[in-house]
């Protein structure tokens, strides 16, 4: 019997077996990279180009990137972090309702520590508006935070046009490209950001490992308090394994991007075209034309997205939204973006990866079709 065909790919993806191999090495380097002797040193060396690559991937300098355990622990990071070091200038944030609740949980935990947040909505398309947030500012405004691409429904913001307004006005700006990187460019000096979150996971790396890129600069205080690794802003002897991983993930993906991005547009476009020529009243949730090119929002007429996933498991792995919400029956971004209750419960995320092939596509369509026939 063969293996569900995966379209879960931002949730996570299957690591690289290119990148497998610098892992299985790197687990041989066992000096710790603080050392001064000769196996620290190695260690020392080998994180050292895993941050140029992660840099160069965004077009940082490499001692801008902070390596940390994940996305949850750089968006901690970043907010908590830029909050309490701006806030003898003010205490006021501004983020989105359709943040991940990694940035969502850290801005709500503010809220309780004296804090105040602003959370600006998003359009039918889920797209926030820079009217909104320019509406949103205070003269104690220090900090906005806002994702880049979205992991539900793929659609991406204009994140430059938010910076050119903030940095006017002294204010940081952090965004989370957990689910941009490798799929869509990504640069911090296009973007204007001043932090910027990455998960390794999401881009073909092991999970567990994730940077932040601070700009040089930019205020921030540590979450964790410790010893002085990563500037002292992520205390911890360093994951060498995981690092390298993430390096060569990034080394990768740079090489990679121009034609991979091509081809996932090319295969969730036709995956599109197929299910709705085969299903009449599918509707398309997001953006339709722009967006993360590998992500595919859709609601099913007159069923569940988990029923659906349920009837159609053994052909096909995908989820209803985030991961983070797979027991629960919330689905935020489609309910922010103002969408009937009925085209929420029925919508599916497919999210293709770089191994997914034509004939998935087929394979795929043709089971989820069948699934809903039987349901419907
Ligand atoms: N931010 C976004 C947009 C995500 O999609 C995810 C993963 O689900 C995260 C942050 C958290 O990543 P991690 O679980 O690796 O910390």
């Amino acid at each position: 019997m063969r293996a569900p065909i995966y379209l879960d790919h931002n949730a996570t993806t299957p690591v690289d077996p290119q990148v497998v191999r610098v892992v299985a090495r790197a687990l041989k380097i066992f000096g710790n990279p603080s050392s001064a002797h000769a196996y620290g040193k190695t260690a020392h060396a080998a994180v050292a180009e895993a941050r140029a690559e992660v840099a160069a991937l965004i077009q940082a300098l490499p001692e801008e990137v902070i390596f940390t355990s994940g996305a949850t622990e750089a968006n901690n990071l970043a907010i908590r972090g830029a909050a309490f070091a701006m806030a003898s200038r003010g205490r006021h944030i501004v983020t989105s309702v359709v943040e991940h609740p990694s940035v969502a949980a850290p801005c709500h935990w503010l809220s309780e520590h004296g804090f105040t947040i602003t959370t600006v909505g998003v359009d039918a398309h889920g797209h926030v508006s820079v009217q909104a947030i320019v509406d949103a500012l205070r003269p104690d405004t220090t900090m906005i935070s806002v994702i880049h691409a979205h992991n539900e429904i793929g659609s991406v913001q204009d994140i430059a046009a938010i910076t050119a307004v903030a940095r006017r006005r002294g204010i940081l700006t952090h965004t989370d490209a957990a689910q941009s990187a490798g799929k869509i460019p990504l640069s911090v000096k296009d973007l204007g950001v001043d932090l910027l979150t990455l998960a390794g996971h999401k881009f073909g790396a092991p999970k567990g490992v994730g940077a932040l890129y601070v700009r040089a600069g930019t205020p921030l205080v540590p979450v964790l308090v410790g010893a002085g690794q990563e500037r002292g802003l992520r205390p911890g002897t360093e994951n060498v394994p995981a690092i390298l991983g993430l390096g060569e993930t990034a080394r990768l993906a740079r090489i990679r991007l121009p034609k991979l991005t091509l081809r996932l547009r090319a295969r969730r476009d036709l995956l599109r075209r197929r299910l709705t020529q085969a299903i009449p009243g599918l509707a398309v949730n997001g953006d339709p034309d722009g967006g993360l090119p590998n992500t595919l929002n859709i609601s099913f007429p007159g069923v569940t997205g988990r029923d659906l996933l349920a009837a159609s498991e053994r052909d096909v792995a995908a989820s209803t939204g985030s991961a983070c919400h797979a027991h629960s029956s919330q689905r935020d971004a489609l309910a922010a973006m103002g969408l009937p209750p009925e085209r929420q419960r029925g919508a599916v995320r497919l999210s293709l990866g770089r191994s997914t092939t034509v004939a998935d596509i087929e394979d795929a369509t043709a089971a989820l079709v069948k699934a809903w026939a039987g349901l419907a």
